[in-house]
């Protein structure tokens, strides 16, 4: 659009916003990132999932991220430990013990042309996405937070940037929203709604010399994400593969569980690993490489995720558990389809009014209905989980799910048996698993 100083204005440089931003150059529009931090910086979410490959493939970066020597993820690992009766922290009373575990491998998915992806140090992964954007051809403004938007004038937005001491206007057609969880449009056009049921909460670090090997199966297991489920209600851990001597390391549950605790983080972190005898014992022979950190308030959706002259990508756009560390690829395929949208509208030359993203949209929500309904499920009956991951008839479906592949085709069809399995439990106080039921139980997603 001619008149304005960029066609479109990216608000964060994390993947969302570097993703978006390099495919609107490579197309040829003029796009301008205005990223708050100084790169490299410190990032929760870890572990990518295959979806994130055809887009990296697309953007042309698959190369850089191939060579810059990310531990390789075949796979996702599931562990439940034996019960130990800790009632203050809300025990579940029930002994699990299961493991499960899958490989990519097992399942062909379309534009993915390798069986593994990647565990990501974020602050080297994203600060190599936004370095590439900028050589795609987007002008990367770093160290510059966005104050607000201005949409009065219905031919362009305002974008109000701070820069140093001064407040800098730069207009441009479109606003594209990439601020994460901070959610600058959400908060600004007071459109974002709180999650009903999860207010989960999460305290993490990274230590050394982590054994991986002590709760895994196999060998080929060594390198998965692990998730350790503890035997307290709705709580879990994540073990992730940083480098070949550093892992990840977090435990998350509901929040109300931290402020009953009533802990410091570190006290905390150590109560609830306790639960997993396994778990605690592997971790207490490592040494702390980070402080700990917290996440909390996390999941959300918006009432619009595009309008006139803005589109919301990312974690600017929704909010879903990181249960199955969708995260990085939900951020990277919105800006692939709200790319395309862009795309059109900038050369048809017709504005970017709302009706222009109706197909991100769409496929947008129901990607992320798919997701949130199955996290759900999975909280709510995850013995049910294990049951169909371990089920011939399922098995590939949901691993379709687990590799992120969610955008095109329909829903998938161990999401809708789960459904009916769980309603089926639900309604029988005499069904084998009945005592199993979590107590997150979600109502039909509507945004
Ligand atoms: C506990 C936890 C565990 C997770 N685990 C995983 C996992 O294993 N795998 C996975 O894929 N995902 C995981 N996630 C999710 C993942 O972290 C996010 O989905 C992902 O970072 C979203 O990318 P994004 O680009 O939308 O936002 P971000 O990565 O948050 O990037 C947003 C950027 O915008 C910048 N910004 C914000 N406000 C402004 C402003 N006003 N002006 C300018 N810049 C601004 C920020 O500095 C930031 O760099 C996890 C999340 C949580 C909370």
């Amino acid at each position: 659009m001619s008149g304005t100083d960029y066609d479109v204005v990216v608000i964060g440089g994390g993947p969302a916003g570097s993703t978006t931003a390099s495919y609107l150059a490579r197309a040829g529009l003029r796009v301008a990132v205005f990223e708050s931090e100084t790169f490299p910086r410190e990032h929760v979410g870890e572990s990518l999932v295959p979806a994130t490959t055809p887009v990296l493939l697309e953007i042309g970066a698959l190369d850089k991220v191939d060579a810059a020597g990310f531990p390789r993820k075949y796979g996702a690992s599931w562990t439940s430990a034996e019960s130990r009766d800790i009632p203050h922290l809300g025990y579940s009373g029930l002994s699990h013990g299961w493991t499960a575990d899958i490989q990519f491998v097992e399942r062909d998915q379309p534009g993915v042309d390798r069986d593994y992806t990647y565990h990501v140090d974020r602050g080297q992964f994203d600060a190599l996405l936004l370095k590439h954007s900028e050589e795609q051809g987007a002008a990367v403004f770093t160290g510059v937070r966005v104050l607000s938007v201005d949409f009065d004038d219905p031919e362009r937005v305002t974008v109000s940037c701070r820069i140093g001491d001064r407040t800098v206007p730069f207009t441009a057609g479109l606003v594209v929203d990439a601020s994460g969880r901070q959610t600058l449009l959400g908060r600004q056009l007071r459109i974002k709604v709180p999650d009903p049921v999860f207010d989960q909460y999460a305290v993490h670090t990274w230590v050394k010399g982590l054994d991986r090997a002590a709760l895994a199966n196999s060998a080929e297991e060594v390198d998965h994400i692990f998730v350790h489920f503890l035997p307290i209600k709705d709580t879990w851990v994540w073990q992730i593969p940083i480098t070949d001597t550093i892992t990840s390391v977090g435990v998350v549950t509901q929040k109300k569980r931290f402020t009953e605790a009533n802990k410091d983080r570190e006290a905390f972190f150590w109560e609830f690993v306790s639960s997993h005898p396994a778990l605690a014992e592997a971790l207490h022979a490592t040494e702390r490489v980070r402080p700990f950190k917290v996440e909390g308030d996390y999941s959300y959706a918006m009432e619009e995720i595009c309008g006139d002259r803005f589109i919301l990508v990312g974690d600017a756009a929704r909010f879903v558990d990181p249960i199955f560390s969708s995260g990085v690829s939900v951020a990277l395929n919105s800006a692939r389809i709200a790319s395309q949208d862009i795309i059109a509208a900038h050369r048809a030359g017709a504005g970017y009014g709302r009706e222009r993203f109706a197909t991100y949209e769409d496929k947008l929500r129901s990607a992320v209905r798919y997701w949130y309904e199955f996290i759900s499920i999975y909280y709510r009956l995850n013995v049910l989980f294990t049951a169909f991951v371990q089920d011939p008839r399922y098995r590939v479906d949901v691993l379709k799910m687990l590799q992120g592949d969610v955008y095109d085709g329909e829903e998938p069809k161990a999401l809708t048996a789960m459904r009916e399995v769980v309603r089926a439990v639900e309604e029988n106080p005499d069904h084998l698993w009945h005592p199993y039921l979590g107590t997150l139980k979600v109502p039909a997603p509507t945004l």
